[in-house]
């Protein structure tokens, strides 16, 4: 399934710094097929949008686990 964040997502849209050579894999793995393992929804979805760092990796999935466990 498809992410609903697709179309204004910085890292499927390629707006992120220092893009990853794997991110063409990335987005088929995450964006494409299965969203709720991605690191920037996972933050998305429980803080909110507006809390999602600008260089939060979908594979960093540590980084957003820590988010959640200190604002949620
Ligand atoms: S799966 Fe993650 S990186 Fe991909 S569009 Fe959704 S929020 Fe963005």
């Amino acid at each position: 399934m498809e992410c609903p964040l697709l179309k204004t997502c910085n890292f499927f849209q390629d707006k992120m710094e220092n893009m990853p050579a794997t991110a063409g894999i990335m987005k088929k793995r995450y964006c494409l097929k299965d969203n709720s393992k991605c690191a920037r929804f996972m933050v998305a979805s429980t803080l909110g949008r507006e809390k999602v760092p600008a260089d939060l990796f979908p594979n960093q999935h540590d980084k957003a686990a820590n988010l959640i466990n200190n604002n949620g």
